[in-house]
């Protein structure tokens, strides 16, 4: 079978990585010369809305994917008049837009953080009047790693946040005090099996994912789990979905809030390529070409951390036990995830030994 991934960075490499075992092939569409994809399969190079791009690339595909939720919906439209495409279009229409998101998981029951849509200047005045603050301005559409957001620690910020936001479309958010932040991966297959990976638990800094940890197997976590699988379960029947979604949960202590969802392969499950006896990648492929989805289970206790704007010295990774380093073929530029390290134990006590010796090593290096 060949495999069409609209978007060619490095979630879209590790997907052709997980493929070839499995007899797949690739091409991808990505209107950048940088792409780490392109490094190991075919690229065609093109924008996502170039009709002769589209057509050149959607030629002889077995099934098509993305690997980013910003992909015009317009292009998933027609593309998918000539190849299956998936997750489906009502996926990535609903994660491309806070406030769709939010409705969604509002009308199936899960608790989000309290909004309201801002379209004017008076709305946000009355957002904060009702929500209270400290409350944070998102765009509704195209914030990623933090970017399109601004915290309102009183209203006397509204000013300073609705003139930097607002040519945007907007959602105000109460802030969540959280104990924590979480997301679950789930892959649903044609057939409609579903699997979920054990829950993870996330650090970010400046807005970046820096780690994320399979979270210990305690009787809170396993709480925590069970109500994270009987939301994404909502999800994934309600939207008939079909490949990996990732959901992020905030634990607010009694319950689970639902923060966002991605309809892709995520960068909080990238330590299952070595954690997993089924990595995200292969589930992702094997659900989306109606194969039978993998396990789960996890290899042990294990970790991921991300190498942002530097690598350290490779000998120096590989020496620790447990870890696998995993590089991009990326330029180095501060704030740009470059490549991560997956490290897998025995046990807790030895994942956080390897863990703190890999956190030194890519906090030393670490830009942006
Ligand atoms: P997002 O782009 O929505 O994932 O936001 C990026 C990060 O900002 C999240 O991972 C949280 O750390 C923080 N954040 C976003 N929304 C909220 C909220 N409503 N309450 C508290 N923290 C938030």
């Amino acid at each position: 079978m060949r495999i069409g991934v609209l978007g060619a960075g490095q979630l879209g490499r590790m997907l052709a990585l997980a493929g070839y075992p499995l007899g797949l092939q690739f091409r991808f569409l990505d209107p950048g010369f940088d792409a780490p994809a392109g490094q190991i399969a075919e690229l065609v190079a093109g924008r996502y809305t170039e009709r002769a791009a589209l057509e050149r690339f959607s030629l002889g595909l077995d099934a098509a994917t993305y690997e980013f939720e910003s992909v015009p919906v317009a292009a998933i439209e027609s593309l998918s008049l000539v190849v299956p495409v998936f997750p489906p279009i009502e996926a990535l229409a609903t994660a491309q837009d806070r406030l769709f998101e939010k409705r969604l998981f509002g009308e199936l029951g899960i608790a989000t953080a309290p909004y309201r849509n801002v379209e004017t200047r008076s709305d946000l005045d009355k957002a904060i009047a009702e929500i209270g603050s400290p409350a944070i301005l998102k765009t509704r559409r195209l914030g990623y790693d933090g970017k399109g957001q601004y915290l309102i620690e009183d209203a006397s910020d509204c000013e300073a946040a609705w003139n930097q936001l607002r040519s945007n479309a907007m959602i105000l958010e109460g802030v969540v005090p959280f104990r924590g932040e979480y997301s679950l991966i789930s892959a649903r297959s044609k057939n409609g099996e579903v699997v979920h990976y054990p829950l993870v638990a996330n650090e970010h800094k400046h807005g970046i994912l820096r780690v994320s940890r399979m979270a210990p197997r305690t009787d809170e976590m396993l709480r925590l789990e069970a109500q994270a699988i009987d939301a994404s379960n909502s999800v994934l029947e309600r939207l008939q979905y079909v490949g990996v979604l990732a959901v992020e949960y905030f634990d607010a202590g009694t319950r689970i809030i639902a923060n966002e969802m991605a309809p892709r392969v995520h960068n909080s499950g990238h330590w299952t390529i070595e954690g997993s006896v089924t990595s995200q990648f292969a589930n992702h492929l094997r659900a989306i070409c109606g194969m039978p989805l993998g396990s789960t289970a996890s290899r042990g206790p294990s970790a991921m951390v991300n190498l942002i704007g530097g690598v350290p010295s490779a000998d120096e990774i590989l020496r620790i036990e447990g870890a696998s380093l995993h590089l991009y073929g990326k330029e180095p530029r501060a704030g740009r995830k470059l490549g991560h390290v997956t490290v897998v134990a025995p046990d807790e006590a030895s994942l956080n030994r390897s863990l703190e010796k890999v956190c030194a090593l890519a906090f030393a290096t670490s830009q942006g």
